[in-house]
């Protein structure tokens, strides 16, 4: 019998629809754990999910289960704000995450999941000469690399988005560089998309299945404590985000990562306004439309370490200025929900994607704001690594040992200090 729904197509709609839509079944199947596989990904967010997929259909390894605390889709990958985008500065993550935005262009066709990918443009504003100078390092970097990257002038941005106000009092805009190539994607569905395709391809997708502990054998891992009883492992992959600090102390292992909350922001359902990602240069400020017409918008974190899925009220306050201030026209918008999601903040601003000290027990995470559009290269390469026990070149810069050798990648060029990132 099929456990999952089998492989959409323009006919299987038709067909279902003459059905009474009665061929459907589960998109994945909820999978009761086994006693021991191969490799157990902890955390059944896009980058544990997509890490299982690729271990399946890209190295044939499909002893693999996904223990997830929750439902899938409630972490982070169902939280943030839906923006992709390759437009870093340190030429590595660039590279990393233009490898991210190739897989992006042709998911839904591996996945064979509509996931919505909308490459609609990012836009960055800038408001002094010395932003100017920062974002065309920025813009020539990514050049050199062959990723698009274009510089607007005022007029150009005002055509590109009329509710800017250009000359507003804070930070009156200067012009903006445009990745036209950048966008966004339906969050949910990366989750959706990936777990359907990664339970089709083998893999067990174990729902309510908290981890508990990490058992090991001398300095090797054996396997993990969970809520449904222990399992045994050869590999053990931590995907948990925010959380990856927590779950790497029970095997002992103390990360340069601190945990903070990040909030996010949806208006009511509006008429197309704003056909383009637009990040305000002067705040940690960036806002979208969904296709639902909902303002998706969001700011910097807020400052202070904790667990808790939501945020304070003076980055309402803060996020809400940057976006009356930018666009004036947005005060008479009224915000349906705002939530927070937790995230690993590393200390160079960049993720880690790496081995550690303890044989068989391999790290996805410290993804600051940008996991999201990391998640087709972060499950890549998470899957290669542990398949050939050694980084994938485009990742191979992201270990852990950067930081006890001091070669940090620091991408805002802040230094240790997360909640400057
Ligand atoms: C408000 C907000 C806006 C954001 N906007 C963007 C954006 O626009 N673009 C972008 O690129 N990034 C964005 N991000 C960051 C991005 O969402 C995250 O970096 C990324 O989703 C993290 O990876 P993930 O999808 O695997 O995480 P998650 O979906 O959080 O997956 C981790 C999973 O691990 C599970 N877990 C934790 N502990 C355990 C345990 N003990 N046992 C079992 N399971 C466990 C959790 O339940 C969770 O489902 C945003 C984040 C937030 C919060």
């Amino acid at each position: 019998m099929r456990t999952t729904s089998g492989r959409y197509s323009l006919w299987r709609l038709l067909r279902e629809g003459f059905n009474g839509q009665r061929g459907w079944s589960h998109a994945w199947a909820k999978a009761t754990p086994r006693p021991r596989y191969r490799v157990v990904i902890v955390g059944g967010g896009g980058h544990g999910l997509a890490t299982a997929f690729y271990l399946a259909t890209r190295h044939g390894i499909t002893d693999v289960a996904v223990l997830e605390r929750g439902p899938i889709g409630l972490g982070n990958v169902g939280r943030n704000t839906t923006i992709v985008r390759s437009n870093y500065f340190q030429p590595p993550n660039v590279r990393f995450y233009e490898f991210s935005l190739k897989l992006w262009e042709s998911l839904e066709r591996t996945l064979n999941f509509n996931a919505m990918v909308s490459q609609r443009g990012t836009l960055n504003l800038f408001h002094t000469e010395a932003q100017r100078d920062l974002f065309t390092r920025r813009a020539n970097l990514m050049r050199l690399e062959g990723v698009d990257a274009e510089a607007l002038s005022r007029a150009q941005v005002k055509a590109l988005v009329p509710l800017v106000d250009l000359d507003n009092g804070r930070y009156p805009v200067l012009g903006g560089f445009l990745q036209p190539r950048g966008g966004t994607v339906r969050h949910d569905a990366v989750a959706w998309g990936f777990a359907r395709a990664a339970a089709d391809a083998g893999v067990d997708i174990v729902e309510h299945c908290a981890v508990t502990g990490i058992r090991r054998d001398g300095a090797r891992v054996t396997g993990v404590e969970t809520a449904r009883g222990f399992i045994a492992a050869d590999t053990v992959c931590l995907a948990v985000a925010g959380h990856s600090s927590e779950l790497a102390r029970l095997a002992g292992i103390v990360l340069p990562i601190e945990t903070h909350v990040l909030q996010a922001f949806v208006t009511e359902g509006l008429k197309p306004l704003i056909d383009v990602v637009l990040t305000y240069g002067a705040g940690h400020f960036y806002i979208n439309q969904s296709d639902k017409g909902g303002l998706v918008f969001g700011g910097a974190i807020d400052g202070y370490n904790t667990y808790a899925q939501r945020g304070t009220l003076p980055m309402v306050e803060e996020v809400t200025a940057a976006a009356v201030t930018l666009l004036p026209a947005l005060a008479r918008v009224r915000v349906l929900r705002q939530w927070g999601g937790v995230m690993d903040m590393s200390m160079d601003g960049s993720p880690i994607i790496s081995k550690t000290a303890l044989a068989g027990l391999v790290l996805n995470g410290g993804w600051c704001y940008g996991g999201f559009k990391a998640i087709p290269a972060g499950g890549f390469t998470t899957a290669h690594l542990i398949a050939h026990g050694t980084p994938h070149p485009v990742a191979a810069h992201l270990d852990l040992g950067r930081f006890a050798a001091g070669r940090t990648i620091d991408e805002r060029g802040v230094g240790p200090f997360p909640w400057l990132h």
